[in-house]
């Protein structure tokens, strides 16, 4: 109480104001921390409620994890903000359904607690990083992965572009006009499938949709762009670094301020004392 007093009326922006950002960085941030908490829920209760999964089906898989992997990225980015805004959903036969992805089950077992910290879902074991999660999951969980329904979704990463997404991108080489035309026919079969024309009103408008976004851009000469509808803005990271950095610099500006504002007093007071010898000295 006593520090609010000393500040002036005036300075009162000064508290208020952050007071302000840290309620909007508070709200944003519980926003944006949900998602990353769901994997670990998600991961126990599914755990919990899959007896079949039990049964041993140890089959040898011959699909990609880190292109299904990067397929996924693709739909997630540059598909499913369109989907969901039409609140359509995917038929089970449409190859991108999440169902048809071999590995979908264990990449959703997969807690990102810390930076370098990736822990199995299944049990609870932590790793350095996400590729030795990956192995851990090819040598003690394979017997989950449902080989019998589900497909190799890295199978339509032609289709779908997933180059320009994966980390390590392969060399530009020069257009093959036959791998454009199979993964225009591959692209285009997608469309029909997933978002069957004159079914209704948000699939053909999806389909349409789907041709620009994915399929436009396989031709040799010089189409469209991929992803040229754009895709999910990304805000959720932004604002939790942006609440953290707030969080730890607001101590440090109250700091300031109080510093500032105790500077300030005893310089008053300074002067008024100065002032009040000053005064007493004269008629003496
Ligand atoms: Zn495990």
């Amino acid at each position: 109480m006593k520090i609010l007093r000393q500040i002036p009326a005036k300075n009162y922006s000064y508290i208020l104001l952050p007071s302000f950002v840290l309620i909007i960085v508070f709200s944003s941030s519980s926003i944006s921390a949900t998602p990353s908490l769901s994997p670990s829920d998600q991961g126990t209760e599914k755990h919990a409620t899959s007896p079949e999964q039990d049964k041993s089906h140890v089959h040898e898989v011959h699909c990609s994890r880190e292109r299904s992997r990067a397929a996924w990225k693709v739909i997630e980015e540059y598909l499913m903000p369109f989907v969901e805004r039409e609140k359509y959903e995917l038929p089970r036969q449409c190859r991108l359904h999440p169902s048809n992805d071999i590995f979908r089950d264990q990449e959703e077992h997969k807690i990102h607690f810390d930076l370098n910290e990736w822990r199995c879902g299944y049990c609870k074991k932590s790793f350095r990083a996400e590729k030795f999660l990956d192995q851990h999951f090819d040598n003690r969980h394979s017997n989950l992965l449902d080989t019998v329904h589900s497909k190799c979704l890295a199978d339509v990463c032609g289709a779908l572009h997933c180059d320009l997404v994966m980390e390590f991108k392969s060399k530009k080489t020069k257009c093959n006009p036959a791998a454009a035309a199979r993964n225009r026919h591959l692209c285009e079969g997608l469309a029909d499938k997933c978002f069957p024309a004159n079914e209704s009103p948000s699939a053909t408008r999806l389909h349409e949709l789907f041709l620009r976004q994915f399929c436009d851009a396989h031709t040799c000469s010089g189409g469209r762009k991929p992803f040229s509808k754009g895709g999910k803005k990304h805000t959720n990271r932004f604002y939790f670094a942006a609440s953290v950095l707030t969080l730890m610099l607001l101590p440090l500006f109250y700091l300031i301020v109080y510093l500032y504002q105790k500077e300030m007093k005893r310089g008053t007071q300074e002067l008024k004392r100065i002032a009040k010898v000053g005064r007493k000295a004269k008629p003496s």
